[in-house]
């Protein structure tokens, strides 16, 4: 049994990546006295404002990247993205008990879908490809709906076309001679989707957050939903297959997988080695939230036992819905407000998300009714 070294108040706790995850987990830290500094490009970034230091570099920046785990005590990081060499010198260091492993494979979906098929895990049908021929000859093998996504960078429906019959043939060919390395999937007709967040010690303890449900629009989580509609054999299967995944690839800290649901059956989508936005309900509606039971993980403090305290729904809120929200928030006593501190409002991004709780789930929907008839979300 592994343990990694305990990291105590008021130890430093560095970052790397400065968005709203890493702000949300630096506000779990201050909370219980930590001290926190964050490695980000953009001066006074969301996490920067509520942290004690910033490095101002790009995250794959060395120089910055050495300067940062030579001032903490243990480094995590709020993005998957993370640029492999300088999460390797971390953890070579010691100093990043997530490790780089988790990081290579949720990069790149060609090694994720992989190690989920090896396991025995239920995933749509997928091929790779490397070039428009490829594409065109793996197309033969799929019946429509299907989808083709690049299998790194991509994330919010940026970096995939859905393919609805077979016209949409020479854009996914063109799409894989552009992007070289892509996966085509079948499309899954699901009936919901679903995710499961929790948190893995050092030591191989693990909690499991309750089930999200979650609705996408164009893409981009609208609303996460909690207790999910599911039955209870989709339930076991979903936390049967992510106890799987996360011992195979000895997760420390919070992450989340993603999944479909079709009657009884559910097929893993993808995977974040990181807080997820479906878990930002757990602040209000846990007796723990997925911040500080992931600064927990790192830091090799025991893992909280997880309680849902209240029915709850979370409504991510975009740049387009901001003003609406604020209008919202003056005249409606219920729904946590958060906001992420960005600059400019612009378009589909994520500016701040709304959490609503209830003793009953009636109540809390008439929440939101309430909320969402002030405003358009
Ligand atoms: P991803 O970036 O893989 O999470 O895809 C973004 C969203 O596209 C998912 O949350 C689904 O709503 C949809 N999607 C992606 N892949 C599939 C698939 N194979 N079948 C059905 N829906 C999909």
């Amino acid at each position: 049994m592994q343990k990694n070294k305990t990291i105590l108040p008021p130890q430093m706790i560095g970052i790397i990546g400065g968005g709203q995850l890493g702000r949300m987990m630096t506000l779990s830290a201050k909370y219980m006295g930590y001290r926190v500094a964050v490695l980000d490009p953009t001066p006074g970034c969301p996490t920067a404002q509520v942290a004690d230091k910033q490095i101002v570099a790009a995250y794959d920046d060395m120089d910055a990247i050495k300067e940062l785990t030579e001032i903490s005590d243990v480094v995590t990081y709020e993005f998957e993205n993370v640029d492999l060499k300088a999460a390797t010198y971390i953890e070579q260091r010691g100093k990043l008990p997530q490790g780089a492993y988790a990081l290579e494979i949720t990069q790149n979906r060609e090694k994720e879908k992989q190690l989920m098929k090896d396991a025995n895990l239920p995933v749509p049908k997928f091929s790779i490809v490397t070039n428009g021929k490829e594409c065109e000859a793996a197309l033969a093998d799929f019946t429509y709906p299907a989808v083709i996504k690049t299998c790194s960078g991509g994330y919010d429906g940026k970096g995939q076309i859905k393919l609805t019959s077979s016209a949409d043939q020479q854009q996914a060919i063109d799409f894989a001679e552009k992007n070289q390395h892509c996966i085509i999937e079948h499309w899954v007709t699901f009936d919901k989707e679903i995710s499961v967040v929790f948190t893995r010690a050092a030591s191989g303890a693990i909690t499991f957050f309750p089930i999200a449900e979650n609705d996408h629009k164009d893409h981009i989580l609208y609303q996460t939903t909690v207790p999910a509609g599911i039955n209870e054999t989709i339930e076991r299967k979903a936390y049967d297959a992510t106890k799987i995944l996360a011992d195979k690839m000895n997760i420390v800290g919070t992450f989340a997988i993603e999944m479909f649901v079709q009657g009884d059956d559910i097929y893993l989508n993808e995977m974040a080695p990181r807080p997820h936005n479906s878990g930002h309900y757990t602040i209000e509606a846990c007796n723990v939230s997925q911040f500080t039971q992931h600064v927990r993980a790192i830091c090799g403090l025991p893992l909280t036992e997880i309680q849902l305290l209240q029915p709850a729904t979370m409504i991510n809120v975009l740049g387009e819905d901001l003003a609406g929200v604020l209008q919202a928030m003056s005249s409606t006593p219920n729904g946590f407000v958060h906001l992420y501190g960005k600059d400019e409002a612009k378009t589909k991004r994520k500016m701040g998300h709304v959490t609503f709780i209830a003793e009953t789930e009636a109540k809390r929907t008439d929440q939101v009714d309430q909320f969402l008839q002030k405003t358009v979300l």
